[in-house]
């Protein structure tokens, strides 16, 4: 029977970054499963890639001031790029309890020493981005070190990083049980035979569900549709411009390629695993984006390169991190709702030294533990995009 130190069960960007971590920490026998025949086909590959440390809760902003240095230094660290663009994320405000939200947030992320976040005037954004329709704008947030990487190639970075450094990946194969004695974790079974360990780590997604039944945890994680529309090359809006977003519906967008990638958060998705592109999206996301940049009236869509992916989405729209209650050796990175990419860096260093020590001084783990959810000790966080 194959044995190892540590088994990551998912091998998309939050596996990959506590391999990376685990590895860079010393741990040398380190083990990655993923079902599928490649890696990112889950959320990582769907994700937009946005990067910010513009959040509400001091948990999360904490872990953002740990990921955009990483990804500022991604390929220095590594030696591999992951694409990361400084370019803002500038919220908009439309009404005067949006603004008083972003200064409260503001001033949250200053204390916790945010150096690149300020207020702006409804008038600055005006001149800023002429081309937005700024008549409703009352002011707004902007940070400039926030921004976008490429989620693929920052997973592919880690793991590529940590298969230097003796950790081990197997695609193709699928977690289907885990074996528990009085000590806690004791093997992983999988598709392709058994494996002895002491730590088993889920990584599994949106999928993270059912793989914590199989140590007996309930994990309150349940997959949502998310979709994003690509436009074709587009030159009539700054390619320099930040992730803009409008308060008022949520609709919020950013540079790609040549063109733009458009993103709202439909409120009347309903929780499933569904992954199809729903084509009367196009219509429902082009009349708020044309309504917000007049211009994107003319904005070149092909709905065929649309796509459809899942957030795992927890009760209060944290993650949950650290080992499992009841069950000795199982920790869980899992639960996102939306933000696994710009938290994979602080996930992996969190998850890295509980594992291997027991504590962490990145935050305060017990904040995100999921014992928080039978306790009633849950976190609210708006700023979910
Ligand atoms: C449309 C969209 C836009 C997004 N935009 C952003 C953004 O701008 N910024 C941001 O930070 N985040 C964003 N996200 C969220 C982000 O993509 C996810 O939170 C992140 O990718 C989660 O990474 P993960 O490694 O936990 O999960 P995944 O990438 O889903 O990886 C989990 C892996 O586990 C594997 N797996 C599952 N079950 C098993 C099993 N039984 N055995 C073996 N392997 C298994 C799966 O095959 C999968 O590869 C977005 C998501 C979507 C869908």
């Amino acid at each position: 029977m194959q044995t190892a130190d540590v088994v990551i069960l998912g091998g998309g960007i939050v596996g990959s970054s506590i391999a990376y971590h685990l590895t860079a920490a010393g741990c040398r026998n380190v083990v990655v499963l993923e079902r599928e025949s490649a890696q990112g086909k889950g959320s990582t590959g769907k994700s937009m890639g946005g990067v910010r440390a513009q959040f509400s809760t001091p948990v999360i902003i904490q872990m953002s001031l740990y990921a955009i240095p990483f990804y500022a230094s991604f390929e220095e660290r590594l030696g591999y790029p992951c694409d990361y663009r400084p370019q803002g994320y500038l919220f908009c405000a439309t009404n005067d309890r949006h603004m008083a939200y972003l200064r409260a947030n503001y001033e949250k992320q200053v204390a916790m020493g945010l150096k690149n976040v300020r207020l702006v005037e409804g008038d600055e954004i005006r001149a800023m981005f002429p081309l937005l329709r700024g008549d409703d704008i009352v002011g707004g947030s902007f940070c400039s070190t926030d921004g976008f990487v490429d989620p693929t190639s920052a997973m592919n970075g880690f793991i590529a990083w940590a298969r230097d450094h003796g950790a081990t990946v197997r695609k193709s194969v699928t977690v289907t049980g885990l074996g528990r004695d009085a000590q806690g974790i004791s093997t992983v079974e999988t598709s392709a035979g058994s494996i002895s360990t002491r730590k088993a780590v889920n990584c599994a997604g949106a999928w993270a569900r059912s793989v914590a039944a199989m140590a007996g945890v309930d994990l309150p994680v349940e997959p949502l549709r998310r979709m994003l529309v690509p436009s074709e090359p587009f030159d009539q809006f700054p390619h320099t411009a930040p992730m803009i977003v409008d308060m008022s519906n949520g609709f919020h967008f950013r540079p790609e390629s040549r063109g733009f990638l458009l993103a709202w958060n439909d409120p009347e998705e309903t929780l499933g695993f569904k992954t199809d592109f729903d084509p009367a999206f196009v219509e429902k996301i082009l009349t708020r984006a044309a309504d917000r940049v007049p211009c994107f009236a003319d904005l070149p869509v092909n709905p065929k390169r649309a796509w459809a992916g899942l957030y795992e989405m927890t009760p209060d729209h944290h993650p949950i991190l650290g080992e499992a209650p009841e069950v000795p050796g199982f920790f869980l990175a899992n639960g996102f709702s939306g933000h696994g990419v710009m938290h994979a860096p602080a996930t992996g260093k969190i998850l890295s030294d509980l594992i291997l020590t027991g504590k962490t001084d990145l935050i305060d783990a017990t904040l995100l533990d999921l014992a928080r959810f039978a306790e009633g000790r849950l976190i609210h966080e708006t700023a979910v995009l």
